[in-house]
């Protein structure tokens, strides 16, 4: 089974994923800014009779990327660009360095990660890179205009790279979930509350789940199967792809 690094990994869909492919049999390099966080998902993992290490990477920082690419056991066979951060704000008070910052993380830190391990995929003659998307890759909503921008940029990135390793069995993907209860969703709903002036339980309701007919948080098995199956030799002329988990938002 192909070792699996994820950045972002100390919470939310990327631990939540990490132990997944874990349990499926994939070695797990559990990497995030938060290397405390991310050894304790990875001790998680290895409790549960699974294998992981931990490294500390910061995907804004070359010299981080660098040094965390020299500590790994072993090669990186799967990036999954998970890594990321919410800002809600309307554009004219959206300070435009966390503006930046964003788009840093999401889209930059994924191109930093991809350009660093697509050299060793292509020397091994295989790599798999899935990003993490999200609805907002296809849609709008208001006061989330860098998050937006970074994430519809992964589309076309994913496009791109696709193309450009077409040549090898490297495939690069795009995963699109709606919702997930995650503390980065627990943040925003307090956010948006104060924003909007509404109760946290309607911001749940209204803005959340009312878009999606199926009316439920997507959940973190269903994001590590997509990413199992992408990984699978049964995927390899499935790139370039936009893979979306929204309970049928996109469907209206
Ligand atoms: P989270 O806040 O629970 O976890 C994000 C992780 O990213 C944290 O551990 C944080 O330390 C790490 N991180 C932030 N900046 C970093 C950096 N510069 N370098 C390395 N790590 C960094 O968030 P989550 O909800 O699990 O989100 C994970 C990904 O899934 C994000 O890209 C997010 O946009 C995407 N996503 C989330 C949802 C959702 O509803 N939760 C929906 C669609 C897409």
């Amino acid at each position: 089974m192909p070792n699996v690094l994820i950045t972002g990994a100390a919470s939310g869909i990327g631990a939540g994923v990490a132990v997944e492919l874990a349990r499926a049999g994939h070695h797990l390099i559990v990497s995030d800014l938060n290397l405390a966080e991310a050894g304790a998902v990875a001790a998680r993992i290895r409790d549960g009779g699974g294998s992981a290490e931990a490294v500390a990477l910061d995907v804004t920082s070359d010299d981080s990327v660098a040094r965390a690419m020299e500590a790994l056991s072993r090669p990186c066979e799967v990036l999954i660009n998970n890594a990321g951060l919410q800002l809600v704000a309307p554009l004219e008070t959206f300070p435009i360095t966390k503006w930046d910052f964003l788009v840093q993380v999401m889209l930059i830190g994924t191109a930093r990660l991809t350009r660093a391990v697509l050299p060793g995929m292509r020397a091994r003659g295989f790599g798999r890179v899935i990003n993490l998307g999200s609805i907002h890759s296809l849609v709008g909503s208001p006061y989330k205009s860098a998050y937006v921008a970074a994430k519809h940029g992964l589309v076309g990135f994913s496009r791109v790279i696709a193309l450009e390793t077409a040549d090898v069995d490297i495939t690069v993907n795009t995963i699109c979930p709606s919702y997930v209860k995650t503390p980065l969703v627990d943040k925003q709903i307090a956010d948006q509350a104060r924003t909007r002036g509404i109760p946290e339980a309607e911001v749940v309701r209204q803005i959340m789940l009312k878009p999606m007919p199926k009316g439920v948080f997507i959940g973190y098995d269903e994001l590590a199967g997509i990413s199992g199956f992408l990984i699978s030799p049964l995927a390899r002329n499935i790139t370039g792809q936009t893979i979306v988990v929204d309970g049928g938002w996109t469907a209206q």
